[in-house]
């Protein structure tokens, strides 16, 4: 276990979290190099045996040591900006294994993506395919693309995390597939090497993934007949960890239909998973500054807020709250509402909580490795949490707290 407790206190692997707390302040994200690793490792043992591809998804969590362990362990990356891009470059990463999906990809980012020559472009549009020709013309080259197919299953999770359906913004419709696959393979600067779906996120059922693959494979079938072969087929990320009560099975229970449906067949399979390598990895460590008894509530107000961890607001998810050490301060159990210090009523990071904790004492909210410090932002002009990366004893900050003046660093007051 990457967090548990040893001697009363809570640690991450060998690090008691008050010790990281002293030495780096809080609020903090703290992440676990062995479960990073260990999540990682699910996946390659779940496609061993196969031609396939994990691309790390960047957006997850994006901390420059987090790809660099990844590019270490041979992982490629789903990118969805230039920026995410530069980042891979910065942690070591290797273009060749980077595909660059999203719906907006600007002039401007296609350019650099052909230029330090990405694997793959997934298109998400008619007029994205037109653009990426166009480009690949003024360049000299022939881009890699594959067309983002949106299979129409329902991934039955959360409609914000919802991505495969017929009213998505994402993805060509399914009906549109043939039709685009053979005007892009008629164009002279466009490789058609590969299709991908991505059909939302936090799914605990895989049903929905193995539909979507069959989908793609009939799809795969009928473009082989009219000479157009794909190299890949890329299923996307979206498997769900346990947060409270959910029970998504073991990675290699989770990807056994995929690879029944694919069987023999010749393409590689490329697998993008941004939650499930991370989200475990990660808690967010927080003080408690006041505790505050209400009438119709009561609150325990730590120096951790929506800026920070956005989840709650934006999703009404559920991180489990635990005391980094069993009643510090004396104080007997309560229920509360965990909130932070911004001027926001949606600013709570947890609701009606059994827990002993007063002021002083510290408190971590788990499972939060992924779509957290990428969230985050400096409103109130809240600097941001600094990240700290644990292995065994050792604890790298590997960001810095932000401070005040680097928020305003690029204002100016004219004169
Ligand atoms: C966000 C995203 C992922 C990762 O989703 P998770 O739920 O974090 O696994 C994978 N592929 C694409 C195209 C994405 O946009």
């Amino acid at each position: 276990m990457a967090f548990a407790y040893r001697d009363g206190a809570l640690c991450a692997e060998s690090v008691p979290l008050d010790e990281i707390a002293q030495r780096f302040g809080t609020p903090c994200y703290v992440y676990s190099r062995a479960e990073i690793e260990h999540n990682y490792r699910a996946f390659e043992q779940a496609l061993a045996g196969r031609e396939a591809m994990v691309a790390y998804s960047v957006k997850a969590n994006s901390n420059l040591a987090v790809l660099a362990l990844l590019a270490k362990l041979g992982s490629g990356f789903d990118i969805v900006s230039s920026g995410e891009l530069d980042r891979v470059h910065a942690a070591g990463g290797d273009a060749r294994k980077v595909l660059f999906s999203g719906v907006g990809k600007s002039a401007a980012e296609i350019r650099l993506a052909l230029e330090a020559g990405v694997r793959c472009l997934n298109l998400e549009s008619e007029a994205e395919m037109g653009r990426v020709d166009a480009i690949a013309g003024q360049l000299g080259l022939r881009a890699p693309v594959a067309f983002r197919v949106n299979p129409d299953v329902d991934p039955q999770t959360h409609p914000y995390i919802s991505t495969g359906l017929k009213q998505s913004k994402f993805g060509i419709a399914y009906a549109d597939a043939d039709r685009l696959y053979r005007e892009a393979a008629r164009r002279r600067n466009l490789e058609v090497i590969g299709i991908g779906c991505h059909i939302g996120s936090q799914l605990v059922d895989p049903a929905p993934l193995v539909a979507a693959t069959g989908r793609m494979v009939d799809l795969v079938e009928r473009l082989a007949k009219a000479g157009i072969g794909l190299a890949h087929i890329d299923v996307g990320g979206g498997i769900g960890i346990r947060y409270r009560d959910e029970a998504p099975p073991p990675i290699t229970d989770f990807l056994a239909g995929v690879l029944g449906v694919l069987g023999g067949r010749g393409e590689t399979l490329i697998v993008d998973p941004g939650r499930a390598i991370v989200g475990s990895a990660g808690i967010l460590l927080t003080r408690v500054e006041y505790v505050k008894p209400g009438e119709a509530k009561n609150y325990l107000i730590v120096d951790a807020a929506m800026n920070d961890l956005l989840r709650p607001a934006l999703y009404d998810a559920w991180h489990e709250v635990l005391p980094v050490r069993r009643a510090e301060s004396g104080v007997g159990a309560g229920v509360y509402d965990i909130v932070g210090p911004v001027c926001e009523s949606s600013d709570f990071l947890a609701c009606e909580r059994r827990l002993a904790a007063g002021s002083g004492d510290l408190v971590a909210l788990m499972c939060a490795g992924a779509y957290a410090m990428v969230m985050s932002s400096n409103y109130n002009s809240r600097p941001r949490a600094a990240e700290v990366l644990v292995d065994g004893r050792d604890a790298h900050l590997v960001r810095r707290r932000e401070t005040t003046e680097q928020l305003y660093a690029l204002e100016s007051i004219p004169k």
